[in-house]
């Protein structure tokens, strides 16, 4: 159970708007502190909610879930990097693979106190009158968040994906995730077994869908997988890019404290298995901040500070540093974020001393 420290709790009114991980984490917390909580999504819970995106976790354990839940998949504790300059195997604490649709379905079903209200696309104008009506305001909007429409955040680098649940022979690979990288793409494939698995493939430069799946089929071709059908695959964006900022994290409007969770505030980190688990930690840390008072900035500053230099430094020297470098990249997020919990300026001093 949250601990509350402050007098706020009992008559407050949060509202979330987007229920993927930052927004059902974000409302699984809240429902702890208050009984008025209340979760939009423009999607359903039911049926095919997500298709497929990435699936894939490296570190289970910061996840607010059980496991062996529905949509706990399988583990997989290693993945494979495959580029020109060779094949980097790297270990991780605790991966494992989801089937997401699912995970969420369950993940809804498990909040007991929160008013779900599905298939409701909030636009501009109700996301104000929402405001008027909470004390706190998640945007979990993902990708292409409302808070867009309020603040300067800026959504400059985008790149397209293509993605899908697709069935085939997949046990030449099977078990092994593994990220494939080219010039101008990344491939990656999560078996889930080894008959299916989620297939995406992203691109550096601006690609209309089509162009994207010709690639697609031709890059499966190569890896002796028979390409999935046009129609069974979802269009995706990828703004991992490192340079949306944290400073626009929070604002108020109509007196009411909005916080930007996962995605929205730009969170993923393209380098690791890490969407997800951000998306969680800061929808959690985006009610814990209000309840408790805190700076919510100051609070994901500290715990993204790690994800943040290493997509940040990355992704201008990726050709340079190669494989290796970018596996070990990743491997101090998972250790930064498996060790550490900065509370302090000369913690992350110390911390980058430590990794660099
Ligand atoms: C192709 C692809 C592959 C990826 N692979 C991985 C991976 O293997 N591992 C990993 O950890 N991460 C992966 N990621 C990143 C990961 O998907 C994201 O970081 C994560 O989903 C972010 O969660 P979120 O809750 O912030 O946003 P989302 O999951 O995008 O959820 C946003 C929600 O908001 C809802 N919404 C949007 N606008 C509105 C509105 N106006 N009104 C109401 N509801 C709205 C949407 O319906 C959606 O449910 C991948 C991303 C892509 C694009």
């Amino acid at each position: 159970m949250f601990e509350i420290v402050t007098a706020r709790g009992v008559h407050m009114r949060i509202a979330i708007v987007g229920g993927g991980f930052a927004g059902l984490a974000a409302a699984q917390l809240a429902e702890e502190v208050t009984a008025d909580v209340r979760l939009f999504d423009k999607g359903s819970y039911s049926g095919e909610r997500r298709g497929a995106w990435g699936e894939m976790v490296w570190d289970y354990s910061q996840l607010p879930l059980e496991r062996d839940v529905p949509g706990y998949v399988r583990e997989a504790t290693t993945g494979i990097f495959v580029g020109h300059d060779g094949k980097t195997a790297i270990n991780v604490p605790d991966g494992v693979i989801l089937n997401r649709g699912e995970l969420e379905k369950h993940w809804v079903g498990t909040l007991e106190r929160t008013e779900i209200v599905e298939d409701a696309t909030v636009d501009q104008g109700e996301f104000r009158r929402l405001a008027e009506e909470s004390d706190l305001l998640v945007d979990a909007t993902g990708q292409f968040p409302i808070s867009r429409r309020f603040t300067d955040l800026s959504y400059d680098v985008a790149c397209p994906t293509l993605s899908g649940r697709i069935e085939a022979d997949f046990s030449h690979l099977y078990p092994e995730p593994r990220a494939l990288a080219y010039e101008n793409y990344f491939l990656w494939i999560v078996p889930q077994s080894p008959a299916e698995a989620t297939v995406g493939l992203g691109c550096r430069e601006q690609k209309s869908p089509e162009k994207l799946y010709a690639d697609m089929r031709r890059l499966l071709t190569e890896l002796d997988i028979e390409p999935p059908a046009r129609e069974t695959l979802y269009s995706g964006t990828d703004v991992s890019n490192g340079l949306r900022s944290l400073s626009h994290c929070t604002y108020e409007l109509n007196d009411c404290t909005v916080h930007i969770a996962g995605d929205a505030i730009g969170l993923a980190n393209r380098l690791t298995g890490f969407g997800m688990v951000h998306a969680a930690q800061s929808g959690r840390t985006a009610v814990r901040a209000f309840v408790q008072q805190e700076s919510y900035k100051r609070r994901l500053v500290c715990q993204n500070f790690w994800t943040k230099v290493v997509t940040g430094a990355a992704s201008p020297i990726h050709a340079s540093i190669g494989l290796e470098g970018i596996a070990s990249l990743a491997k101090s997020d998972i250790e930064y974020q498996e060790s550490f919990e900065p509370q302090q300026p000369g913690d992350i001093v110390s911390a980058v001393r430590k990794f660099i």
